[in-house]
C-alpha cells in the first residue's frame, strides 16, 4: 500500500493543504483564508475543515499516515503552539489532539521556516545533502537546520531562530528585544529600513535617482524596487545591497563555523533578485568564515518557492511516523 501524508502550511493570511507521496508528488492542493482575525480557535477549526476537504478529495484515510503542520512560532513536544505573536490567540493552541479526535490521525507540527528546510532537503536544492541550512528571506528571516538528513528542532522546538542572530553590536533595534539582529538588515523589511536611512543621509545636492524615489515615494520601497535600482548601478541602492549582503555574510560565517554544513540555501521573496545577492553574500561569507570550512560549503538558491511549506509539512509525517 502506497502511503501518503497530509501537509498543512499555516500563514498569516492563507492556509494551504496538500496530500503528498513519499517522493514529494502532491495532489489536491487546496487554499483557504486563515481567518486569524477571528482568533486561535477559529484558525484551528479552519485547519480541521481543510483536512476534512483533503480527505474528501482523497476518498479515504486508510492510506494516510498522518498530518504535518508548519506554523508561525514554535511547537512543543506535546503539540502546543508557543510564540507566533503575529497570530492573535494562536499561542497555547493544541495542534495534535483535535486532529486525532476528529480523524484518528497522528499529527506533527513545527515552525514554518524549519519545515521549508526539510522540503528543500527532500525535494529541492538540498536533495541527498547530509547537513544543510535554509535561510528564508521574507518579511523577516526564518531558518531551518538539517543535521544528518534530519530536521533539527531542538528539545523545545525552538532551534534555528537564525534571523535573530546579532550581526552588529548596538545595531538596529529588533522587535524580539535585541539590537542588531540580521533580519533588521537582510530581510525585505531590512532592505526598506536601510533604503530610508541611506536616502535620508544623502544631502539634497547629492541625490541619485534612487534617493529621489525613496524620498518621494517611500511607500513604494520594497526589495523588488530597491533591486531594480541596484541593477541600474545606483550608488545608494548599491550601498543598501552591500550592507544587507555583508550582514548576511556575517550570519553565514557564524552558521558555517558552528555547523560546517555542506550547503546553505537562500530562499524567500527577496531571492527573486537571485544571483546578484548570492554573489555578494558569498564574497562576505568568505570573509567571515574559517576558509577551510567555507571551501567545503556551497551556496545555492531555493528551488521550491511557495510550495515548500506544504511539502515540508508532509515530509515531516514520513520522517516521524513512517517507520511505525
Ligand atoms: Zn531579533
Amino acid at each position: 500500500m502506497v502511503q501518503s501524508a497530509i501537509g498543512i502550511d499555516l500563514g498569516g493570511t492563507n492556509l494551504k493543504g496538500i496530500i503528498i507521496d513519499r517522493d514529494g508528488k502532491g495532489r489536491h492542493l487546496t487554499r483557504m483564508p486563515t481567518g486569524a482575525e477571528k482568533g486561535g480557535t477559529h484558525v484551528m477549526e479552519n485547519i480541521l475543515s481543510l483536512i476534512d476537504t483533503l480527505i474528501e478529495k482523497e476518498g479515504t484515510t486508510d492510506t494516510i499516515l498522518g498530518v504535518g503542520i508548519g506554523t508561525p512560532g514554535f511547537v512543543s513536544e506535546k503539540g502546543i503552539v508557543d510564540g507566533a505573536e503575529n497570530l492573535p490567540g494562536w499561542k497555547g493552541t493544541h495542534l495534535y489532539e483535535p486532529v486525532k479526535e476528529k480523524f484518528g490521525l497522528n499529527t506533527i507540527g513545527a515552525n514554518d521556516a524549519t519545515v521549508a528546510a526539510l522540503a528543500e532537503a527532500r525535494f529541492g536544492a538540498g536533495r541527498g545533502v547530509r547537513n544543510m541550512v535554509l535561510l528564508t528571506l521574507g518579511t523577516g528571516i526564518g531558518g531551518g537546520i538539517i543535521v544528518d538528513h534530519k530536521l533539527f528542532t531542538g528539545t523545545f522546538g525552538m532551534a534555528a531562530e537564525l534571523g535573530h542572530i546579532i550581526v552588529e553590536t548596538g545595531g538596529i533595534p529588533c522587535n524580539c528585544g535585541l539590537d542588531g539582529c540580521v533580519e533588521r538588515y537582510s530581510s525585505a523589511t531590512g532592505h526598506v529600513t536601510l533604503a530610508k536611512k541611506y536616502a535620508e543621509e544623502t544631502p539634497a545636492g547629492s541625490d541619485t535617482p534612487f534617493t529621489l524615489f525613496a524620498k518621494n515615494s517611500p511607500e513604494k520601497l520594497s526589495s523588488k524596487t530597491i533591486y531594480d535600482y541596484v541593477e541600474q548601478g545606483d550608488p545608494v541602492a548599491l550601498r543598501v545591497h552591500e550592507t544587507a549582503s555583508e550582514m548576511l555574510g556575517r550570519l553565514i560565517g557564524i552558521i558555517c563555523n558552528t555547523l560546517s554544513p555542506d550547503l546553505i540555501i537562500l530562499g524567500g521573496g527577496v531571492m527573486k533578485s537571485g544571483k546578484i545577492i548570492t554573489d555578494a553574500v558569498a564574497r562576505y561569507a568568505s570573509q567571515n568564515c574559517w576558509p577551510m570550512i567555507w571551501e567545503k560549503c556551497r551556496l545555492e538558491i531555493a528551488r521550491l518557492s511557495e510550495d515548500a511549506g506544504v511539502l515540508g509539512a508532509g515530509a515531516m509525517v514520513f520522517d516521524t511516523f513512517g517507520n511505525k
